[in-house]
């Protein structure tokens, strides 16, 4: 089974890798594909470029046998749809004859709050099953639209031989986030303590993040 982990890693971070380590050894994933979302729909614009973002995704992963950085998205043309991700996905692995087992989708809170934003969103879980991890300083209410919708999908433990199944799993996280990680870059702070050793090179050889401005 496969897991899937998406995010803009504007930088990635020691979060986005200790999620994902904790989820594959705790569902027994054998890899996780750390997927880059080269342009969003739902969220703001990136503050580095997809080549920037890209390699340091690749350097973090590079550190982790079971982490595979995923290009997918930035080599398709237009908006980065979750939905059309895993419709993609699936066409591969039946094309290439592979266990059929959907693949785990893995989020933080902070990013389940906005899955009803999401195009296609209630169809996303046709296609995968769903973990949803807490996210310590960033738990918001959550949207009324989504209470029914997780109620009749929730389970204790996944059957990784069907689709549809939502997971809240209370692993504890590490309290960091990208926007974290910018703002100490822009006051001129260290964070080794934060991202990869070799990502904090990265940044620092490229001088990223010492200006706030956006990449559209
Ligand atoms: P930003 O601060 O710019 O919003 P971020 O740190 O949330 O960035 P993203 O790339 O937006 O990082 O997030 C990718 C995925 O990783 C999302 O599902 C998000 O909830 C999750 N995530 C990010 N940081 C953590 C963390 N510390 N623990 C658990 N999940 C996390």
């Amino acid at each position: 089974m496969i897991g899937i982990f998406g995010g803009t890693f504007d930088p990635v971070h020691n979060g986005h890798t200790h999620a994902a380590l904790a989820v594959a050894a705790e569902l027994g994933l054998s890899v996780i594909h750390m997927l880059l979302s080269a342009r969003p729909g739902h969220r703001i614009a990136s503050q580095t470029s997809n080549e920037h973002r890209w390699k340091m995704l690749q350097l973090a992963c590079a550190e982790h046998s079971n982490l595979i950085a995923d290009d997918r998205e930035l080599n398709r043309p237009g908006t980065s749809y979750t939905f059309d991700t895993l419709t993609a996905m699936a066409a591969d692995q039946n094309s290439v004859g592979e266990n059929k087992s959907p693949p785990v989708w893995i989020l933080g809170y902070d990013s389940y709050a906005t899955l009803t934003s999401w195009y296609r969103w209630n169809e996303i879980t046709g296609l995968c099953n769903l973990v949803v991890l807490d996210r310590p300083g960033q738990m918001t209410p959550e949207d009324p639209n989504l209470v029914d919708f997780f109620a009749q999908r929730q389970c204790e433990k996944i059957d990784h031989s069907k689709a549809g199944q939502m997971l809240r799993l209370p692993l504890p996280m590490q309290e960091v986030s990208a926007t974290f990680v910018r703002q100490q870059l822009r006051l001129g702070k260290s964070v080794s303590h934060l991202v990869a050793p070799k990502v904090n090179q990265y940044i620092e050889q490229h001088q990223l993040y010492i200006t706030t401005e956006s990449i559209v």
